[in-house]
Formats: C-alpha cells, sequence, structure tokens
C-alpha cells in the first residue's frame, strides 16, 4: 500500500483534461493538478453533441443536470434529408432505455461548467509541457516557463499535436479526409420559428450540413462539409468566408429553407477535416494518453468528446484500483487495454460516416446510402450510445481480483 496521496498531473484543460481530472479526484481520490500551456480558457464559438454514452459518464460524476441546463436536449431523432430537403430517414438520438437524449452544447458553455466542477487552483495555465522524463519512482515535467514539478504520474490530455504521447510511442501522420468544414453558431432569434430543435443533416453531391440548437435553444450550431483537395491545416479555428460558404450551398438542388438559414449566418470558421490511424500503445511505465491526444477522429460520429468522456471515466475506474494497490503502472496499462479497441472501431465509423453522407447523384449509390443510414441507427444506438464505461471496467476489475 501506498504512504502517501497518489499525485497525478494531466496535462491540458481541454474537454478531455478537465473531464479527467472531475474523475480522477471524485472517482479514484487522487490529488490532481491541471497544467494548461494558454494563459487563460478560451473556447472557439461551436458546438457538439453529449451523445447517451457521454451522459452516462457526467450522470455518474454528478454533472448531468448542469451539463443540460447549459445545453439544449434534442426533441427527437436526427433527421437525414436529400439536399432538396426531403426526409430520407431518422438517426438515433438516444440510447435503448430511452434515458439520455442527445444534448446540443457550446464549448465554452460546457468548459465552463466543468471548470466550476473542478476546485479553484487545481488548473495552473500558461504551463506549456515540452518533455517528460522518469524518475526512479515517478516522473519529472518540464515546461517552457522554466518550472519543473515531479508527480507520481502524468495523464496526456494534450490534444492531437501532444507532446506526452511522444514519450509514449512514435506519432502517427495526421490523414487528410479530403474535406474542409464551415462551422460556427447562429442566434435562434434568426431562425423560423418552427425549425426543428433536433439535428438535421442535408446530403448533396459531395457536401453535406449540418445543424442544431445549442445553450437553451438559444442558439443553432452549424457545420457544412464541402469535399475538397485544398488543403487547410489541422486547425480547429481558423477565420473562414461566410460567402463562399453560401456559394457551396447555393444551387436550385438545395432545400430553399436551408439556403434560408445559410443567408443568416455573419461569421463562420473553418477546418481541415484530419485524423490519424489508431496508435499502437497509449500507455508506457506512468506516463497515459486520453481524448484526442490517444484517439483523434473525424467530427461524423459526434464522437471525439465522448469518447474522451468514457476514457476519463474508465481512467479513474484503475487508477483507483492503482492508488489502493501502489501499481499505477498495470492501471495505466489495463486502462489502455480497455479502451484501445474501442475508441479504434470509433474512429473508424467516423470515417465511414463521413463517406455515407458525401453522398453522390448515381441512385445506386443514393439507395445503398439510404439503407446503411437506416442500419447505422441501430450500430449508433446499441453499439455507440448504449457503452457503460463503468461496466465494462468493473468487470475487467472483477476479473483480475
Ligand atoms: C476548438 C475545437 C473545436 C472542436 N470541434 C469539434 C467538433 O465540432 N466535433 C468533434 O467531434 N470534435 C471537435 N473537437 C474535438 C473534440 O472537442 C475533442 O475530440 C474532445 O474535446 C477531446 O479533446 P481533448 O481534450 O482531448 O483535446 P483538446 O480539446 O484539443 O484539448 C487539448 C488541450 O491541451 C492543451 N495543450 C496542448 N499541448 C499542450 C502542452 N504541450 N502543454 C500544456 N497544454 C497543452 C491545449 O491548449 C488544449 O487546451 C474540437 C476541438 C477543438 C479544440
Amino acid at each position: 500500500m501506498p504512504n502517501h496521496t497518489t499525485r497525478i498531473a494531466v496535462i491540458g484543460a481541454g474537454i478531455g483534461g478537465l473531464a479527467a481530472s472531475i474523475a480522477l479526484t471524485r472517482i479514484a481520490g487522487v490529488e490532481v493538478t491541471v497544467f494548461e500551456q494558454a494563459h487563460q480558457l478560451a473556447e472557439v464559438g461551436a458546438g457538439f453533441g453529449v451523445a447517451p454514452n457521454g451522459q452516462r459518464v457526467l450522470d455518474r460524476l454528478g454533472l448531468l443536470d448542469a451539463t443540460k441546463s447549459a445545453g439544449a436536449v434534442m426533441e427527437g431523432p436526427d433527421f437525414y434529408r436529400n439536399a432538396d430537403g426531403k426526409l430520407i430517414a431518422e438517426g438515433a438520438y438516444s440510447d435503448s432505455a430511452d434515458r439520455y437524449h442527445t444534448i446540443g452544447m457550446h464549448r465554452a458553455d460546457f468548459v465552463d461548467a466543468l471548470r466550476k466542477a473542478l476546485p479553484d487552483g487545481m488548473v495552473h495555465t500558461g504551463h506549456k509541457l515540452t518533455s517528460i522524463s522518469a524518475t526512479d519512482s515517478g516522473v519529472r515535467l518540464h515546461f517552457e516557463n522554466g518550472v519543473d514539478a515531479e508527480f507520481d504520474a502524468v495523464v496526456g490530455a494534450d490534444g492531437i499535436h501532444s507532446v506526452v504521447q511522444e514519450s509514449i510511442t512514435r506519432p502517427s501522420d495526421p490523414v487528410y479526409a479530403g474535406a474542409i468544414a464551415y462551422r460556427g453558431v447562429l442566434d435562434a432569434r434568426h431562425v423560423p420559428d418552427d425549425w426543428p430543435m433536433r439535428i438535421q443533416i442535408w446530403m448533396g453531391k459531395d457536401k453535406h450540413f449540418m445543424c442544431y440548437p445549442l445553450r437553451q435553444r438559444t442558439l443553432f450550431n452549424y457545420v457544412g462539409f464541402v469535399s475538397s483537395d485544398r488543403a487547410i491545416g489541422e486547425s480547429w479555428s481558423a477565420a473562414g468566408d461566410v460567402e463562399e460558404l453560401a456559394a457551396e450551398f447555393a444551387g436550385d438542388e438545395w432545400d430553399p429553407r436551408l439556403r434560408e438559414f445559410i443567408s443568416r449566418i455573419d461569421k463562420t470558421f473553418w477546418w481541415g477535416l484530419y485524423d490519424r490511424e489508431p496508435l499502437r500503445n497509449w500507455s508506457r511505465g506512468r506516463v497515459t494518453l486520453l481524448g484526442d491526444a490517444a484517439h483523434p477522429m473525424l467530427p461524423h460520429a459526434g464522437q471525439g468528446v465522448n469518447q474522451a468522456l468514457e476514457d476519463s471515466m474508465t481512467l479513474a475506474l484503475f487508477v483507483r484500483e492503482g492508488a489502493r494497490t501502489g501499481d499505477l503502472v498495470t492501471a495505466f496499462k489495463r486502462y489502455a487495454s480497455a479502451r484501445m479497441q474501442r475508441t479504434a472501431i470509433v474512429q473508424a465509423a467516423s470515417r465511414r460516416g463521413g463517406s455515407q453522407r458525401y453522398s453522390h447523384d448515381e441512385f445506386q449509390v443514393r439507395r445503398r446510402r439510404d439503407a446503411e443510414l437506416r442500419t447505422g441507427r441501430e450500430f449508433r444506438r446499441s453499439y455507440i450510445f448504449d457503452y457503460d464505461s463503468v461496466a465494462v471496467a468493473e468487470k475487467s476489475l472483477a476479473r483480475a481480483s
């Protein structure tokens, strides 16, 4: 048994790092310090969906009510439409038990809710990690500002350009998905009163457009995905051109209601779509990874944040055991084993979701696409949304005892 409180450093105060810090504190009972390179936590205006599998984690952490009040609960299943607006299929928006319904969430609102759940002083901004070295009993972290600090272990939640990853495995190269995305938010006052409060996706040749409500339905998130060989960097937040976005969805083949929605947009960011092949390993010694540092994925399954939430809960349950036995190395290894296959499948599903939606005109392909959308709904509900990270980790822990 260890004779001191286990001290863990989390690198990165994005959604993954904050959620992991809450889970490690509340579930594993360890002492956490978070280091973030930015001087303050600021988020660009964009949203994401908190899916049922992510909500199950938040529920367990006591954060579901705060999440619901900050977000917008969808009123019903997703609408998949042809470019002209015709409804093709409904998508899954809830788990099989119909307990959790997808919540649209502004990133800034979620970061704020997570921050409030952590004690003051836990997050150290202005600390950019540059390297990690192993000590006899832990790790020493080196920061660009000259600070060095020692911990029992470190969790890299430092995103797609992870520095922590370098001390575990050879980084995999970014893979361009052949598309760019225009994204941003629109004030709900600019949207007709009868606009559906759910995820809607219009699919046309080589492009698709998605929107859904956020922030108690006072805002809408939108993303216009366009196939492109224009190589723009792996950034989430470069300023884009509103007129260019409108021109992409301007033809008569596009639903007039959608064109009206787009005409109200006055600001957009754009973003090149990249992911990476799954890593061969996530944990080495007292260093492990979580969130985008471990498994960056395309946004088409809406799972980047939700997989980071699952990671956080699984990690906390194994660390709780590791802190009890004094064996964090094994705890990290078992955490990685529990998570790697699942996230690799979700990474692949995200790629597949993208190729379905950049549909082509040929009838054959469309028919196949529509059939896949209908069957994909079941995969989404049962494989993705019903996943219970607590049950999976507890089963694994029980097997070992
Ligand atoms: C602006 C933005 C918009 C996004 N939009 C979508 C979306 O629409 N759909 C979707 O599916 N996913 C989206 N994602 C991805 C999704 O948010 C992530 O999959 C999920 O939140 C998990 O991210 P993360 O916390 O692992 O990494 P990130 O959110 O990238 O956070 C990493 C954090 O680590 C910090 N950091 C990095 N390097 C260092 C270092 N060396 N030292 C200290 N700190 C460091 C960064 O400043 C950052 O705060 C977006 C991500 C971002 C950043």
